[in-house]
């Protein structure tokens, strides 16, 4: 049976306890003991997790303004008995929700976020808290506080990051599906390196409330799953207007499970923009060495999956995204602006640790958050203070939010004329660890192909098409705000005709 229920999606786990073929119970056991054992490897495992349940029980559940005042206990509703695996950046009552950060050890909040108490009223049971970036600043996931997550396709190599121990678990078959956050491609490039489906859902679709805080105005909370159907289905249960964010809407329509199995009339558009990897054309900001050019192998696998939507009746047009280019840019401008201001909150203080030895009140402020705050989220809260400051905001703040607003533009004048845009994920498969950490711009890189979806706020999902050199490649599709429906049916289509194995990487 065992073998059996790793077969499962959540979606047939879901149905299986539905129709009484298999106990809730049943289900978290197995997966918990699976969770456990790579959590006490010792070294030896994929440091996916950063607390792992010992009971279902341990799910919380929260009632007050704000939630949905379910009584409903772990393991009633429509997803009732399938185990999550959230990342540890979402505040889970009385269960650790530490960011990947040393300033917040041991931090036990006392409310659950949001999206995570919409899926536990769906009846999703808590499974664990995932290894990430710490402030989910990365694209790796060896800026954790707690150690690199490894990727289960090769454990040489990084998971991709910031969402790396949910992607990285959700490949491996330590969760069935797990919950992420993608700030400037933290779902989308850690999905497409380990093999596996992650949806970034239009801004403001999910609620943020809860979620500890990198660059406001970009995160978004969203699934890894091991299927597009898997992530509609999660995707369904937590979107919704929550009167404690006050950027989150209402959907204006149900998330349908995704059908299609054609693409008749579809019309899809690939940036030419975006057909290289010309960050020399974004001037390299903070002094970088430019470009790169996008893996061969992943070019590879992305002209195929435009071949195999034609045979499935889109038409393909070259679009142009003209300052897309500028995105990472901007971007580098804006996120670390946002966590400079964000991140004032830990002072050692209010939360988590404090350092000791302090002299007097600014010396305990300094000593905790130099001894709290790794060194990317250092080099972040600089960069992010320094641009705000006065006499450079223009400069740097005010220009970045003008490139901003020309990338939306550039989006709204694209999907006049297509329906969807494809671009690879990221140029590159799983990369070495270490082997971008000492040199940020190209670790920044990473991401230049997911950061101007998540400026203009718009949805995209990576799904995997194909492999090169034995490792997976992720093809993104992007569509206008609230067309995740569109944007699901079109990646379904092509997951099935890609045909990925799904699970070659579990252990
Ligand atoms: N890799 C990008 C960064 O480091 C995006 C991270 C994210 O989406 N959270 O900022």
């Amino acid at each position: 049976m065992s073998d059996d229920l790793l077969e499962l999606s959540a979606a047939q786990g879901a149905a299986a306890i539905a129709k009484g073929e298999l106990g809730a119970q049943e289900l978290f056991a197995f997966y918990r003991e699976r969770a456990e054992s790579d959590a006490s490897a010792d070294g030896d495992g994929l440091n996916c997790f950063t607390w792992v349940a010992d009971d279902a029980r341990q799910t919380p559940l929260q009632s007050g303004p704000g939630w949905s005042d379910s009584p409903d206990a772990p393991g009633s509703g429509p997803l009732a008995g399938v185990p999550l695996a959230v990342k540890d950046l979402f505040c889970t009552k009385g269960v650790p929700s530490q960011s990947g950060s040393r300033i917040l050890e041991g931090y036990r909040p006392p409310y659950t976020a949001s999206a995570v108490q919409a899926l536990t009223s769906a009846g999703v049971t808590l499974l664990a808290k995932t290894n990430q970036d710490e402030f989910a600043m990365g694209s790796s996931t060896e800026n954790s506080a707690y150690g690199p997550t490894l990727n289960p396709w090769d454990r040489a190599r990084v998971p991709g990051g910031s969402s790396g121990g949910s992607a990285a678990a959700v490949a491996a078959g330590l969760a069935p599906w797990a919950l992420g956050t993608d700030t400037g491609g933290s779902i989308r490039q850690p999905a497409a390196l380990c093999g596996i489906v992650g949806l970034k859902p239009t801004y403001g679709s999910v609620s943020r409330f809860g979620m500890i805080a990198f660059a406001s105005s970009l995160d978004q909370a969203g699934p890894l799953t091991r299927d597009v159907t898997d992530a509609a289905l999660m995707l369904r249960h937590m979107v919704g207007l929550d009167p404690c964010d006050a950027t989150s809407l209402d959907f204006p329509h149900e998330i349908e499970l995704p059908r299609a199995e054609r693409l008749d009339g579809l019309r899809l558009g690939v940036p030419a923009e975006l057909r290289s990897l010309d960050a020399d054309a974004a001037g390299g900001a903070g002094g970088g060495e430019g470009g790169g050019e996008i893996e061969p192998g992943v070019r590879e696998a992305f002209e195929r999956a435009l071949k195999l939507a034609e045979g499935l009746g889109a038409s393909i047009e070259e679009i142009s995204l003209p300052h897309a280019p500028h995105a990472l840019s901007a971007y580098y401008v804006l996120a670390p602006s946002e966590a400079s201001s964000n991140l004032a909150r830990f002072d050692g203080v209010r939360y988590g640790m404090r350092a000791a030895g302090a002299e007097d009140l600014l010396d305990m402020y300094t000593r905790t958050r130099h001894d709290g705050f790794g060194k990317e989220v250092k080099r972040r809260i600089m960069l992010g203070t320094y641009a705000l400051s006065s006499g450079y905001y223009e400069a740097y703040y005010g220009r970045a939010q003008r490139v901003r607003t020309k990338i939306s533009e550039d989006f709204e004048a694209a999907f006049a004329s297509v329906d969807l845009i494809l671009t690879p994920t990221s140029a590159n498969v799983a990369f070495g660890l270490g082997e971008k950490t000492a040199d940020p711009w190209s670790m920044y890189l990473s991401d230049y192909f997911t950061v101007p979806m998540s400026l203009a706020g718009i949805p995209a999902i990576s799904i995997p098409c194909g492999l090169s050199g034995g490792l997976p490649v992720g093809l993104q599709v992007a569509g206008p705000a609230f067309s995740e429906n569109r944007l699901l049916d079109a990646a379904y289509a092509l997951e099935q005709a890609l045909g990925f194995e799904e699970g070659a990487a579990r252990v």
